[in-house]
Formats: C-alpha cells, sequence, structure tokens
C-alpha cells in the first residue's frame, strides 16, 4: 500500500461544522449551494487522505416564524417542525451530504447542552438582565416578532418599513420607532409592553474578537474584513423572546414561565456542540466530542452563506470565549449567493427550484457538479437551466464520462482486464507524473476550501488523458500492435483511477461506481443513511453513518490482469429541449 502524500503523520481531527438549515419547508438548490455541497465535498476529502472527520448539523426548528407558519397551517409548531425535519433529512440524504450527525434543535440533548451553555454564561457574569419594550398582539397576548410589523420609517419615511430594518434607506430599525406600527398578520396596531430580558455581554469580547479575527490571514478576505468592522459597534445582544416555543430559560423563577424562552438565534449557533456531544453519546463513547472541539489541534472548519457570517465570527466565537474550554473557528467559509435565471429565488413567485424536485429529473452528481464549477463560491452567480445543461453535456459527459467510458470500453472488449503493460515511453511517464501531481494540486486547493479550482484541475488533468488517448489511437493500433495499445490502455486506467479518487469528494455517486467498474469490491464513497435515535424525550431522525477515514488519496496501484466487469456509462446527456420545459414549468409555477 502506498501512504498518503499529502502527510506524513496522521492527520489533525476536522470538525465540519454545516449552517443549520431552517426547517420552515423543503430546500431549494440555492440553500445547498452555498453550504451543503461544499461543505461534503470538503468532509469527504478529508476523510480519504486519512484525517477523522466529524459532520454535524441538523435542523434549526425554534423562533417565531415556524410559530407563525404553524398556526397558519393549523398544527402545532412541534408537529410544524416534524414534518419539515423529515423532508430536509429525505433532501440532504438524496443529495448524498456525509454527515456524522444531522440532527436537530428539538432533542433533549440539545436543550441540557443550550441551558448548560447559558448558565456557564450566567455563572460568569456574561449575561445580564434588562427592560425593554416588546411588540404584542392586543387581541392574541402574543410577542409579534420584529419582522412582522411594518409602518413607516423615522428616517426616510418610507411607509412600509419592516420592525427590524426599513428596506428603502437601508438603516436597522426598532419596532418602537416606526410611525403608524401595524401587524402584518392582521393590521393591527401592536401594544408595547415592557419585558425583561437576559442580554449577552457582547462588548465584553470585542477586544478579544479582534485580535483573533487579525490573526486569521487564510479566511477569506471579504469574510475577515466583514467582520472586523463589526466589532466596534457591538451592543449587548437579547439572547431571549417573549415565546412559548423554544428552549426555556435554566434559572428558578424563569424555567416554569410559558411565555420566556431562550431566542432562538442563541440556541441553534450551540446546535454545532450539542449535535457532536449527541454523536458521541449516541455511539457509546459520551467523551468522544472533546477530540473534536478541546483537543489543541483540531480544527473547525464552518460553512454557510454570507448572510449568517456574523454569527460564525462574531456571536459564536463569543460565547465560546465565554465558556472558556472550546476550540474557536479554524477557519469561517462563507459562500456568495445564488440567484435564478437573473433574480433572486422566490418562493411566492415560483422562481425556485426544491432539491427533491429537481433530483427527480436529475442525477445528484449533475448537481454537485453544477454547483461546484458554478456555485457562488466568491462572488454572487446565476442558476440558468442552459448552463446546467451546457456543463453536464460539454464537461461531465464530454471530458470526464467520456474518458472513463472510451478506456474501460476499450480495456473491456479487447482484453476483459487491466491489460498487461510493456515498457513505459517517455509520453507515458510525462502523462503519469503530472496526472499524480493532480493529488497535491487538487488536494491543496481542498484544503483552502477553493473547491472551483480544485474540480477545475481534475478536470484540466482529464483532458490531458483524452488528448493522450486522442493521440496514441490504441482502438487504431491494437491491430497492428497489441502491446503498444496494452501499455497505452494501462496507462490510461491508472489515470482514470487517479481521477476517480480526485472526484469522488465532488461526485460521491458516479466515482463508487467507477470504483466498481474497475473491479474493486470496497466502499470508497460511503452514503449517508437515516435512522431513527432515542433520546429522553421521544425519538427522532438523524442522518449519519460511521464512515471509515482511510488513507487512499494516494496514485493508483491497480494491477496489470484485474479482470474488467462489462462498463456502463456513468453519466446522462440531457436533451437540449430541458431548458424550454424547465423554463415553462417556472412560468407554471409563478
Ligand atoms: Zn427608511
Amino acid at each position: 500500500m502506498s501512504s498518503p502524500v499529502s502527510s506524513a503523520t496522521e492527520p489533525d481531527p476536522i470538525l465540519v461544522c454545516v449552517a443549520w438549515p431552517y426547517a420552515s419547508g423543503p430546500r431549494h438548490i440555492g440553500h445547498v449551494a452555498g453550504f451543503g455541497v461544499p461543505a461534503d465535498v470538503f468532509a469527504r476529502y478529508q476523510r480519504l487522505r486519512g484525517a477523522r472527520v466529524l459532520m454535524v448539523s441538523g435542523t434549526d426548528e425554534h423562533g417565531t416564524p415556524i410559530t407563525y407558519e404553524a398556526d397558519r397551517v393549523g398544527i402545532s409548531p412541534r408537529e410544524f417542525a416534524d414534518r419539515n425535519n423529515a423532508i430536509i433529512v429525505e433532501d440532504l440524504r438524496q443529495l448524498g451530504l456525509s454527515y456524522d450527525c444531522f440532527t436537530r434543535t428539538t432533542t433533549r440533548n440539545h436543550y441540557r447542552v443550550v441551558q448548560e451553555v447559558f448558565l456557564r454564561l450566567y455563572e460568569k457574569g456574561y449575561i445580564f438582565t434588562r427592560t425593554q419594550l416588546g411588540a404584542v398582539s392586543p387581541s392574541t397576548g402574543r410577542t409579534l416578532p420584529d419582522r412582522y410589523i411594518e409602518g413607516t420609517c423615522p428616517i426616510c419615511g418610507y411607509p412600509e418599513a419592516r420592525g427590524d430594518q426599513c428596506d428603502n434607506c437601508g438603516n436597522q430599525l426598532d419596532p418602537v420607532d416606526l410611525i403608524e406600527p401595524r401587524s402584518r398578520i392582521d393590521g393591527e396596531r401592536p401594544e408595547f409592553r415592557e419585558t425583561e430580558h437576559f442580554f449577552f455581554d457582547l462588548p465584553a469580547f470585542a477586544d478579544r474578537l479582534r485580535e483573533w479575527i487579525e490573526g486569521q490571514a487564510h479566511w477569506r478576505p471579504n469574510v475577515r474584513s466583514y467582520s472586523l468592522n463589526l466589532l466596534p459597534d457591538l451592543k449587548p445582544r437579547a439572547i431571549t423572546r417573549d415565546l412559548d416555543w423554544g428552549v426555556p430559560v435554566p434559572l428558578p423563577g424563569w424555567r416554569e414561565r410559558p411565555d420566556k424562552r431562550i431566542y432562538v438565534w442563541f440556541d441553534a449557533v450551540i446546535g454545532y456542540l450539542s449535535a457532536s456531544i449527541e454523536w458521541a453519546r449516541t455511539r457509546g463513547t459520551p467523551e468522544a466530542w472533546r477530540e473534536w472541539w478541546q483537543a489543541p489541534g483540531a480544527r473547525g472548519y464552518y460553512f454557510m452563506g454570507k448572510d449568517n457570517i456574523t454569527f460564525h465570527t462574531v456571536l459564536w466565537p463569543a460565547i465560546l470565549l465565554g465558556v472558556g474550554d472550546l476550540n474557536l473557528p479554524f477557519d469561517v467559509v462563507a459562500s456568495e449567493f445564488l440567484t435564478m435565471e437573473g433574480a433572486r429565488f422566490s418562493v411566492s413567485r415560483g422562481r425556485v427550484i426544491e432539491v427533491r424536485d429537481f433530483l427527480s429529473r436529475y442525477d445528484p452528481d449533475a448537481l454537485r457538479y453544477y454547483l461546484t464549477t458554478a456555485g457562488p463560491e466568491t462572488t454572487d452567480t446565476d442558476f440558468t437551466w442552459a448552463e446546467f445543461v451546457r456543463r453536464n453535456n460539454d464537461e461531465l459527459v464530454g471530458t470526464w464520462g467520456n474518458l472513463v467510458h472510451r478506456t474501460l470500453v476499450q480495456a473491456h472488449q479487447n482484453f476483459g482486464a487491466v491489460p498487461e503493460p510493456g515498457a513505459l515511453t517517455e509520453r507515458d511517464r510525462r502523462l503519469r507524473a503530472e496526472v499524480e501531481g493532480g493529488f497535491s494540486a487538487v488536494g491543496g486547493f481542498l484544503d483552502r476550501a477553493r473547491f472551483k479550482a480544485a474540480i477545475g484541475e481534475a478536470m484540466r488533468l482529464a483532458s490531458l488523458v483524452n488528448q493522450y488517448l486522442a493521440e496514441e489511437r490504441p482502438w487504431h493500433r491494437i491491430k497492428e500492435d497489441r502491446a503498444r495499445a496494452a501499455t497505452t490502455l494501462f496507462v490510461a486506467i491508472r489515470c482514470v483511477d487517479d481521477l476517480k479518487t480526485m472526484l469522488t469528494p465532488f461526485l460521491p455517486f458516479s466515482c463508487q461506481r467507477l470504483h466498481e467498474m474497475l473491479g474493486y469490491t470496497d466502499v470508497i464513497a460511503p452514503q449517508p443513511r437515516v435512522r431513527e435515535v432515542e433520546d429522553d424525550g421521544g425519538a427522532h431522525l438523524v442522518l449519519g453513518n460511521d464512515y471509515e477515514a482511510r488513507p487512499r488519496w494516494a496514485p493508483s496501484c491497480i494491477p496489470a490482469g484485474r479482470p474488467l466487469p462489462r462498463p456502463a456509462a456513468l453519466y446522462r446527456k440531457l436533451d437540449p429541449r430541458v431548458v424550454d420545459e424547465e423554463l415553462d414549468r417556472m412560468r407554471a409555477r409563478a
């Protein structure tokens, strides 16, 4: 066995924290473009190089939008969350996102961990109470969240400003400042009542956060500068809400109150920690999470959309600093936004495509390929059906699929096995060296979360092998010089085997099939499974699996003589007419 090329010693533990999808409905492809797919590519690559990876997330299920949506549908918040959790888990499974533990924020374990963190911060004096004015619906007696209140902007006079922000002048607002405030649910005028809440003392961490963020030269520059700009304006931030749906406040006199709950933002960020603890407990090794959260060499990578940077570079790190014995994030990988056919995703305008709808007609690897090569890694990008079809047909099928197909078909038809090579020519050796160099080039990009560059390099190498085959033409030469054709196909098969390994993080479904077509019998791209896990509050779904971390990020050693089964096509070429069909579907939804 050859050893992995990217590191000589055993890699440090890698924690992969993926933003928690809000359980308000099915996910659309914009949701998974920015964090789900990149995080999975990263985790799969790290496992292939032998790192012990823990990838965690879950559905974020508290907060007022859930209670309002549940009311609208006429079911309890819990039922509403159950329904959406099950849908989202299935979406993520079908996409092949290899979470170790994808759970939810309504488990007893999560409640316990959130309350422990709250108490630790409270005991250290980082949490205090303060009275503020809160909007209440006079007819229901329920708290109205800021974004459910609208009125005239006190700064610019815009008549439809929201309680949290004016979309006209962009200023942050407080609902109590609005002129003529009204509820967006029923139009009634809210009452403002004094209410006591807990606040987290963010300014206490400003200096330590600045020092820490300034030292993170490896972060994407926009993430670093955006985060530094937030620090001068840090204010204490409310961590409780007038609400009956959420984690109870773990203090005497508060715990029993039905109308006070921990604010959803505070409980959701703690989910990374609680999911890790759940994973460890479920395996019967309750202390194992510490390896990813407390060991000095462990690295935590956080994946999210750019609208969530604040939570991951300021709020969560401040909580971690306050708790005191947990590792800060190593990298915060924020992506930009994906738009669709030139405009923002909009459920109400039908300008949206849900993951499950997409996967009912197209293969998950085709979507993963598109989102990696044309996704919003560092700039906002636009999903178009025309570009999806073009990339699928010209690149995935035309370059990579074609290379695999002609190599394996020739080898299978003429030899039925990996052909026995003669002496390699200078040209053969040059090609092998270049393709083998991909392990450090592609791996280097992946280590720095540069996904587009990584897959671009792998595809460039695939083109080189295609070019080699076009020059050597083993299918012609087979008649006059069978030995040379055998050598050429042997070289090409080793290159295909190398590229299979490099592309496995991006294209796990097709690369596993290719792995088997190359005569391997083990699993290179394990897939997550949905299980029901018992919690002391009941049972809940968990998406996860035990993925082996076995170093295989290394050049092919596939032996000559290994029998090759009959190859099948890895990818489907799409009829260009699907572009118009999909655009018609989109118009019909609008
Ligand atoms: Zn305004």
